[in-house]
């Protein structure tokens, strides 16, 4: 297996770095349960010299012009390519994803999320907006120093959806990654100094909540971007509500996957195998409530079990898995518990969530069936591979099931009918919505939720939004009238 310690645990002003007097955190593979790297939280002075450094590369970072930014940015989104097969060992070893999962989905992402903001930035403009013989014209400016905090199932990826918008419009970044999987983040650092970006731009600081807390707390700090759930979220923006500072929150989800009578069945099934056990189950916006027509459902249970039945267990780093382990033991015993409710409120186990032989925290992937709308199992954010099915007979009964959550990051449906597949959508409450498909999230498609799921939208040209303000000038070609 590849040696992932970093060479120290925070890069700071381009320069790996770290206080061995600080506490210890460890990075464990999955699979094994060993320890494969060993880090430091960072100190308060560490934290400190992410700001000083940040703010003086982001003063000559945002003079540049954009497209010189954008530049940079394209040519990190190389080196990510070129080092694909690098950093998804990484993030395997790191997370337990499988990798040929992580070849597709991690670090490719990352590098779409630069090479689309690298080219796109330079052609922001402002506005001219005529008010007679005067005018005033807008600037979108840079907010100065936005910290990104991270979540564990997707790390690299998070990592650069909030760099890449950040750095384009002009901004310097710290980032936190979760203490859980903190490795490749930094290589993301080493890879944009290494593009052209200067030392102090992209900051990695590691820890837990204690030091995403202190970097909010910051005065120097203009925005927070975190990915996380609902209950850090609620912390996080309390505290940039504190110093009035911009936020992106990237909250949790229990998305309706909604399954009409006249769906094609094996595409829906796929759609629900993606939407529950890819990455297993350890994604934001899977759809968790299966909402199955009565007519169709049998045969889609049996389909599911069917296919469900050949996924393959085992080493994330073997190339034919198809299924990884959980992220930790802590991560699965919470899932083994929101299991053993769901048996306990009357659903029926149709298959999985067994705890196999041999190392590795795994869970074999689970299916309830005879979900109702109350129990625990179709309200609550699990984040393991465990889906809930439900039934329903008529389309407004199960727009108003759907909607009924505090959630309100994504949602699927399948039909043929045209027509009924855009009528549901524009009722789901959710940020994003799919149509025959479920989880693609492409960098040009905005990404967020609404309700408890989230404030703001990554990706596409809404996210520089996000990253930027606007500044109005008012230019008189006049006198100046005054009472006196
Ligand atoms: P988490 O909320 O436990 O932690 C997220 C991050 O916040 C970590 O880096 C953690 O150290 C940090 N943190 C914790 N307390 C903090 C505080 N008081 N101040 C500042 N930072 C603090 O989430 P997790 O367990 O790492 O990830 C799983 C959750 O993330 C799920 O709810 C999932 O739905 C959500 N998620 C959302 C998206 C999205 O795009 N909407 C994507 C991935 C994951």
């Amino acid at each position: 297996m590849r040696d992932v310690q970093p060479k120290a645990s925070h890069f700071i002003s381009g320069q790996y770095t770290h206080d061995t007097s600080a506490p210890e955190m460890v990075s464990l593979y999955p699979f094994t349960g060993e320890v494969t790297a060993r880090l430091h939280e960072a100190t308060d002075a560490e934290i400190d010299a992410a700001f000083t450094a940040a703010a003086a590369a982001q003063k000559t970072w945002a003079a540049l012009p954009p497209v010189e930014r954008g530049r940079v940015l394209r040519r990190a989104a190389d080196i990510l390519r070129e080092r694909n097969q690098e950093l998804s060992e990484i993030e395997t070893i790191d997370t337990g994803k499988p990798i040929q999962e992580t070849l597709v989905a991690d670090a490719e992402s990352g590098a779409q999320a630069l090479e689309y903001f690298g080219g796109l930035i330079a052609a922001v403009t402002g506005e001219t907006v005529p008010l007679g013989e005067d005018f005033v014209y807008t600037i979108r400016e840079p907010l100065g120093t936005c910290v990104g905090i991270g979540a564990w199932n997707y790390p690299i990826q998070i990592a650069c959806w909030k760099a890449a918008p950040a750095l384009a419009a002009g901004n310097a970044m710290i980032f936190k990654p979760s203490e859980v999987t903190p490795l490749s983040a930094l290589k993301l650092a080493e890879i944009l100094v290494e593009a052209g970006a200067p030392e102090g731009l992209f900051n990695v600081v590691q820890g837990t909540g204690r030091v995403g807390a202190a970097l909010i707390s910051d005065p120097r700090c203009a925005k927070v971007s975190l990915t996380g759930s609902v209950p850090t979220g609620r912390k996080v923006y309390a505290a940039a509500a504190d110093g009035i500072r911009h936020v992106t929150m990237e909250l949790g989800g229990k998305s309706p996957l909604i399954l009409f009578e006249d769906a094609e069945i094996e595409n829906a099934v796929s759609a629900a195998i993606n939407a529950n056990f890819y990455s297993t189950g350890q994604i934001c916006s899977n759809g968790t409530r299966v909402f199955v027509h009565e007519d169709i459902h049998d045969a889609f249970v049996k389909r599911l079990a069917e296919r469900t039945a050949t996924a393959k267990l085992g080493d994330p780093l073997d190339p034919e898995v198809t299924v990884g382990p959980m992220v930790s033991d802590t991560q699965r015993q919470k899932v083994l518990a929101c299991i053993e409710a769901g048996k306990e409120a009357g659903a029926n186990l149709l298959f999985g969530g067994d705890v196999p032989e041999g190392p590795g925290y795994f869970l074999t992937p689970a299916a309830f069936d005879g979900v109702t709308d109350d129990m625990a199992l179709a309200t609550d954010e699990i984040f393991g591979p465990v889906m809930s099915i439900l039934t329903f007979r008529d389309e407004d009964e199960v727009i108003a099931r759907a909607n009924a959550t505090d959630f309100g990051l994504a949602a699927g449906l399948f039909t043929r009918d045209i027509k009924r597949a855009h009528r549901v959508v524009a009722q789901l409450e959710a940020g994003t919505c799919w149509i025959n498909t479920y989880n693609l999230t492409p960098v040009e498609s905005p990404f967020g939720g609404n309700k408890m799921s989230g404030v703001g939208r990554e990706n596409a040209r809404a996210a520089l939004d996000h990253y930027s303000q606007v500044k109005s000038v008012y230019v008189c070609m006049g006198d100046v009238e005054a009472a006196f």
